[in-house]
């Protein structure tokens, strides 16, 4: 490679039309794997790949296998075989297989396999399933979960989206290691914590923001190792079991949502960091929900990782470009999505964990090496298109297959859109980055519309006891309709039953039954985290204060009196409301 090349280029995506940047660490990047640079953007890549996920839209349907009633994360008119958790698991079926023909295109031949081979109902382990978890996707090594997703580790958890490792927990989204949890988000190391936003190693609190190793606070933002706090103000103890055990005696949804608001004008009136990265990982990372990494670039919600760029929900990653979900670990992967659990050199593929190297164009792969244009197998090692050849054939025919790849302008990108099993608007595509029908279908996405929905409501959400001690166990047996009617958004269930397991947690803690699906709730927690997106923004401290004058300064900054002039790549697009500092300013600030 001469050293021209090296240097970084502005190209144009070819799906978008939008300029971007391969800059110098990617070339090095694509030289060390053997792959062209890509033709699309980082957020077209993003979003092609995130179409291979659905995590949360699950259906009844039929096994293809057997005829048995299943729920899968395949609607019922998917082109694919959909076979049971169990069936499929059980192997005791052949996949189909293809010799390669160089005389038609490599996409063309993997996608007449693709449809042949058949698919599990729902991405999970028989594991969970024996040890009582239901209604779970994208999910494994769970013990007595219900409609968990994207998460792991997790015992008597509800409702909730990655979530791992936690215990008796419900309605929490993006939370590690918590316990006791109640529609918390972004937390991690936290017991019995309400409504908990950002914070860690909080126990016995409600309504936080921003908040490290408080105990007993309740409404408080950008608080450090405090305990016995209302609302950012120190009471003793007496004072404050007094004051918030008389709200939580007779704790209603209307109260809920009011403090909800309040502690929203409480964190708008304290500075926040331009992106969520820990001070361990700031000098190094762009991005934003970054955790105890190194030298992360443009990537999102990524824990204990090194050299990593355009990543997005990567734990324990390593010289990864462009993975999408998961690691724990990864090493030298590109262009994946659903690859974990030692995946090494994987690229252009989906779905394929655990213990999975040297993988090419692969889908739905497990436990197996050097495969390329591989779906459905399982300890297996070099095939093509799903064939067996000896290793000294594999190695011959793997570069000729890449070389009519190439010639065909096919090789050094992710599978084409429409080859994945999932429409825009049923895969984490959507929530990531929405689409509305129309403009989903401009794009050439597919579009699902939803099952038709038929419930019996038996009580409407208003008319549900407000405090949770006038509730009877009568209300397990009911329909709740959810109190949006499915007018919110597409993705409303319009009804809901409360189960057992949580009738109890809210009778344990004095919380009021939700009014909302679990949809609606889901979609209310997600509208928090910011989107997989960078702006250029700049520091808005004017120096005593903040630039709207909602935040008066406690500290002396390294800019002094005047305005300071650092800028940054920020989560926060430049028209929102908070007030965003720049690192400096804010850990001058919130220590
Ligand atoms: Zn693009
Ligand atoms: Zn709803
Ligand atoms: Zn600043
Ligand atoms: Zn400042």
């Amino acid at each position: 490679m001469n050293s021209q090349t090296r240097l970084s280029q502005t190209r144009q995506c070819q799906n978008c039309g939008q300029q971007f940047r391969v800059e110098p660490e990617d070339f090095a990047f694509y030289e060390k794997i053997k792959v062209p640079p890509p033709t699309f953007c980082p957020e077209c890549r993003m979003k092609r790949r995130m179409l291979w996920r659905n995590e949360r839209n699950l259906h009844k349907r039929k096994s293809s296998l057997s005829g048995k009633e299943l729920i899968s994360q395949y609607a019922d008119d998917s082109h694919f075989p959909i076979y049971d958790v169990y069936e499929f698991h059980a192997r005791d079926w052949t996949p189909a297989s293809l010799e390669y023909n160089p005389g038609r295109g490599f996409f063309e031949q993997f996608r007449e396999l693709q449809l042949k081979v058949p698919r599990c109902a729902l991405l999970t382990d028989l594991q969970s399933i024996e040890n009582g978890s239901t209604y779970q996707n994208s999910a494994s090594r769970n013990k007595r979960c219900y409609m968990v997703s994207a998460s792991g580790d997790n015992e008597d958890c509800l409702y909730s989206n990655n979530l791992d490792y936690a215990k008796t927990s419900i309605d929490c989204l993006w939370c590690r290691r918590v316990e006791y949890a109640y529609e918390c988000i972004d937390s991690l190391d936290c017991t019995r914590t309400f409504f908990c936003d950002e914070s860690r190693q909080c126990i016995d609190s409600w309504f936080l923001y921003d908040c490290r190793n408080c105990l007993n606070c309740f409404g408080c933002a950008g608080l450090r190792n405090k305990s016995y706090c209302l609302w950012n103000k120190q009471l003793t103890k007496q004072e404050y079991e007094a004051q918030v055990g008389k709200i939580l005696e007779n704790l209603t949804l209307e109260q809920i949502n009011d403090f909800q608001l309040r502690l929203k004008d409480v964190s708008l009136s304290f500075p926040r960091k331009y992106a969520h990265i820990d001070p361990q990982s700031e000098s190094t990372c762009t991005g934003d929900y970054i955790i105890n990494s190194q030298n992360v670039f443009k990537s999102f919600t990524v824990h204990e990782s090194q050299n990593v760029r355009y990543c997005s929900k990567l734990i324990a990653g390593r010289d990864c470009l462009d993975v999408t979900d998961w690691g724990d670990p990864a090493e030298l992967c590109y262009e994946s999505i659903t690859i974990g659990k030692g995946a090494y050199k994987v690229l252009f593929s989906s779905n394929c964990w655990p213990e999975c190297r040297e993988l090419q164009y692969c889908d739905s792969c497990s436990n197996s090496h050097h495969l390329f244009g591989c779906a459905g197998l399982k300890n297996a090692s070099y095939c093509i298109l799903n064939k067996q050849y000896t290793e000294k054939e594999y190695n011959e025919l793997v570069p000729v297959i890449i070389q009519d790849t190439k010639k065909r302008g096919e090789y050094g990108e992710f599978f084409p859109k429409e080859f994945s099993p999932f429409s825009y608007n049923e895969s984490v595509a959507q929530e990531n980055f929405p689409l509305i029908k129309a403009e989903a279908l401009k794009q050439g996405f597919n579009w699902r519309e939803g099952d038709e929905r038929n419930y019996r409501v038996t009580i409407e959400a208003v008319n549900v006891p407000k405090n949770i001690k006038e509730v009877d166990d009568s209300i397990l047996d009911k329909i709740i309709g959810c109190a949006h009617k499915g007018e919110r958004n597409h993705e409303c269930a319009t009804a809901f039953k409360i189960v057992a397991e949580e009738l109890k947690f809210y009778r344990r803690f004095g919380l009021p039954l939700p009014q909302l699906c679990f949809n609606c709730r889901h979609a209310a927690r997600f509208a928090h985290r910011n989107p997989p997106r960078l702006w250029k923004g700049y520091c808005k401290c004017a120096g005593q204060k903040s630039e709207n004058g909602l935040y008066q300064n406690t500290a002396e900054h390294q800019h002094g009196e005047g305005k300071c002039s650092n800028k940054f790549e920020t989560s926060y697009a430049s028209d929102r409301e908070e007030i965003v500092y720049c690192r400096q300013c804010y850990s001058a600030e919130i220590i």
